[in-house]
């Protein structure tokens, strides 16, 4: 028999009898008061019972009362609602509607008025429940408490509202609810709210809570249900959709290279290194190599939208460790301008047509960063296009003197970029142009020197605001003179990993030319946010590898 069987006496110790043998007065003193003792817990539990029965007795009679009852809680399994409507497709039409939406904001005003904020894509309609018959207190009470960013869904009667409703989106329209169940309940309490992150990141705003960039990011899910993030998203996904739909409509083929690569063809100190089994990897800094490949395999007009990878540690405005890449390359038929005004239309397209089809967008993004509206097109419809000894005699009229070393060893720094499109504006009224023929010592081995003057090259930058948006080239297509241009560069061409590249154009290769693409920074740019991460989903930087 195990011990745990055995029948248990308690120890002295816990009856409260002393070790030693009690007299017989005391033994008999200490059973009555244990009786008593347990006669007071058996009415205290006995009491205990009766309220909750009581309780739940009154609670069944309140549901039973509640003439709303199967009009609000949990969804129920037979879901008999009519399909859902989008806040944005309402009419002034007074009717039946069922939203799915989060809960913005919850209150009660009385036991008979509650009001809810609904949000659909950080667009707003406010929705009322007043207790009127079937709608009872108790779903009054369940609307008005349910947890902030909530998703529900609302079948109710749009109604205009005796006054515009300033604090939602859509002001002239409200819904009357009839049923609202509970579909995915948020937690009480979230790290961040999504109104705080409405703000713009802060000046200190007048007692309300700061939400620093910091804390938006590490919280980016909540952070991109705001009306400016989801305005942000759709203008990225419409420079990837413009960019697209341009170079499909000029015949171009769209490609998808290899990130992960043998070699650090392109510099090996901004490069990400990978364990690639008994190997090493790398990640792509560009597709450059790649996309002369398909030109050389016969694409003629080729583009990429991928992933890039920078192993830069800048901690700036303007630089992450991984972006969105535009890519593009095509073969010409005389000259590389053929290219390059193909690259300035391309610009040109993308720039007005998001003017045009994201105008609400814009407005509710100006809201929180006031030159979101104000980016500055060519008025003729064709881009600026200086050359960069230009550039440099415009920032030296303005006193900024590079020294002959500086012009044709250095490139512009991002403060005198900056100003030569601030002078720029001022003489051209545009922020988009374009800087032809860089000195060929700030430029890749790849790029083809100027035929007429050997220390410039057939390359080119875009700009948006004065800060660097698109690099591209004319490409060296003949091997000798490749080979020549990378000993220049200190780059040895029979180093592992250029030999696949190379061979590309010891078997023939068309004259081409291209440009490489920020996104993020076109969405930054065009409008005029202070920070590349805000135009980026889960930004990569050097010290931000989550969410
Ligand atoms: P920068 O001088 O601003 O560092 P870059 O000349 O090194 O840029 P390129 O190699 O020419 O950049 O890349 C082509 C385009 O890709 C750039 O014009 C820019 O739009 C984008 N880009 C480059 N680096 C980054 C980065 N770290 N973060 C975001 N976008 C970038
Ligand atoms: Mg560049």
């Amino acid at each position: 028999m195990a011990d745990s069987e055995l029948p248990t006496r308690p120890k002295p110790e816990e009856t409260g009898a002393a070790a030693a043998p009690a007299a017989e007065g005391d033994s008999k003193n200490a059973s009555k008061n244990a009786a008593k003792k347990a006669a007071k817990e058996k009415a205290k539990a006995e009491k205990a019972a009766a309220r909750a029965a009581q309780e739940k007795a009154q609670a069944a009679a309140q549901e039973a009362n509640d003439t709303a009852k199967h009009l609000y809680g949990k969804l129920p399994e037979s879901d008999d609602a009519n399909p859902t409507t989008r806040f944005t497709d309402f009419t002034d039409e007074e009717k039946e509607v069922t939203v799915v939406a989060r809960v913005d904001n919850a209150r009660v005003q009385s036991a008979k008025l509650a009001f809810l904020m609904l949000r659909q894509q950080g667009q707003k309609i406010q929705a009322v429940i007043a207790a009127a018959e079937p709608i009872s207190r108790q779903m009054i009470k369940f609307t008005g408490g349910l947890n902030v960013n909530s998703i529900v869904k609302v079948t109710g009667l749009i109604k205009k509202p005796e006054i515009p409703i300033s604090s939602a989106t859509i002001q002239h329209l409200e819904i009357h609810i009839r049923k609202v169940y509970m579909i995915s309940e948020a937690a009480q309490m979230l790290p961040m709210q999504v109104k705080d992150a409405e703000r713009p990141p802060p000046v200190d705003a007048d007692g309300a809570p700061i939400v620093t960039l910091k804390t938006r990011l590490d919280n980016r899910v909540l952070d991109l249900q705001t009306e400016t993030s989801q305005a942000i998203t759709w203008i990225s996904s419409g420079v990837a959709q413009l960019f697209s739909e341009y170079m499909i409509k000029s015949g171009s083929r769209w490609i998808f290279t290899p990130k992960l690569v043998g070699a650090a063809t392109e510099g090996g100190s901004n490069v990400f290194e990978v364990k690639y089994f008994k190997r090493t990897g790398y990640l792509a800094q560009s597709p450059q190599l790649y996309k002369q490949m398909c030109i050389a395999g016969d694409m003629e007009n080729v583009f990429e939208i991928a992933p890039v990878f920078r192993a830069e540690d800048s901690n700036t405005h303007r630089h992450l460790t991984e972006f969105a890449g535009l890519d593009f390359e095509k073969t010409f038929d005389k000259h590389y301008h053929e290219v390059l005004e193909f690259a300035e239309d391309l610009l040109v397209f993308i720039l007005s047509q998001l003017k045009e089809r994201y105008a609400a967008q814009i407005a509710t993004i100006q809201k929180s960063y006031p030159k979101a509206g104000d980016f500055k097109l060519p008025k003729n419809g064709k881009a600026l296009r200086l050359n960069y000894m230009d550039g440099v005699a415009l920032l030296k009229e303005a006193g900024v003197d590079m020294s002959e070393q500086e012009r044709f060893e250095n490139d512009f720094s991002t403060a005198m970029e900056k100003q030569l499109g601030q002078i720029i504006r001022d003489k051209y009224d545009t922020d988009f142009y374009v800087l032809d023929k860089f000195p060929m010592a700030v430029r890749p081995f790849y790029t083809k020197a100027d035929p007429s003057d050997a220390r410039f090259s057939n390359s080119y930058d875009f700009f948006m605001r004065g800060e660097e948006i698109m690099s591209g080239a004319q490409r060296i297509n003949d091997i000798a003179e490749l080979e020549e241009s990378m000993r220049s560069k200190g780059l040895d061409p029979t180093q592992e990993g250029f030999e696949d590249y190379l061979n590309a154009f010891r078997q023939g290769c068309p004259p081409h030319a291209g440009g490489g693409l920020g996104m993020n920074r076109i969405v930054m740019f065009f409008l005029g946010l202070p920070n590349v991460r805000l135009a980026s989903l889960f930004p990569r930087d050097p010290q931000r590898l989550r969410p």
